[in-house]
């Protein structure tokens, strides 16, 4: 009787063990897999916020930008930098004077540049007022040349090289960078390894293309794949996120 009895409490233990390891293998399997499928999610997620597809490119900005936010400074045709701004400028291994906000980016976004096997070399940077006033006469001077009234010459050279007070190189933001290789401020920079791999990855470290094909009804500035703007990693990856320029995003259009 005694042996019968401990024999049933085998049984019955035994069954209630398969009955848990049954239970336990329908509630933890789902669980794995919901875990799973949120791995992937997450990875998928990730994937996309760290590089913007042609589809995000048109998405709305959702978050409006701090206008107090001195890496916005807007200077353009309409806006001039006032005339006793004085960015604290640093000098770097590769180029001249830029905003020391600007230069750490710079200089990270040159070295994996040239670690990806390209040859990036920034031509300009920090202008001050006489500068880009030498550089601005000297187009209208040109466009006069070939027959330009003066009016007519000063709107032309301003698409190309823009006016003293308002060329964003006055701000130590902007630099232009060419392909060493390939160093003519044209529309073939862009087919140059060293511009695309720039275009795709600027934002990353906080710089934009300031003047897109796309934009310059707005920008007034020609197509220019040669000039980055520093706004800051947040600013830059909304900017190039929705697709927009300095001015879309500023509303100052
Ligand atoms: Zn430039």
């Amino acid at each position: 009787m005694k042996v019968l009895s401990v024999l049933g409490a085998v049984i019955i233990a035994a069954a209630i063990a398969l009955v848990i390891v049954l239970a336990y293998r329908q509630t933890v399997e789902p669980v794995e897999s919901t875990a799973a499928a949120a791995q992937i999610t997450a990875q998928t997620t990730q994937v996309t916020t760290t590089a913007p597809t042609a589809a995000q490119t048109t998405a709305a900005v959702t978050a409006p930008p701090d206008a107090d936010d001195a890496l916005l400074l807007l200077v353009n045709y309409q806006y001039p930098i006032a005339k006793d701004y004085a960015p604290d400028l640093v000098d770097g291994d590769y180029y001249a004077r830029v905003d020391k906000r600007a230069a750490k980016p710079l200089q990270q976004m040159l070295d994996d540049c040239r670690a990806a096997g390209y040859q990036p070399f920034v031509c300009s940077s920090y202008r001050t007022l006489e500068e880009q006033a030498r550089l601005y006469n000297n187009k209208v001077y040109q466009y006069l040349k070939s027959g330009s009234t003066q009016v007519d010459a000063e709107r032309e050279a301003a698409q190309w090289v823009a006016a003293p007070r308002t060329s964003e190189h006055h701000t130590g933001l902007a630099v232009d960078i060419v392909d060493l290789g390939y160093q003519l401020l044209d529309e073939g920079q862009m087919d140059t390894g060293t511009q695309q791999w720039l275009i795709k990855n600027c934002w990353k470290y906080g710089f934009i293309l300031r003047y897109p094909l796309e934009k310059k009804k707005i920008t007034h500035v020609h197509f220019e794949p040669w000039h980055y703007r520093y706004v800051g990693k947040e600013h830059a990856k909304k900017i190039t996120q929705a697709g927009i320029c300095l001015e879309e995003y500023l509303g100052k259009i």
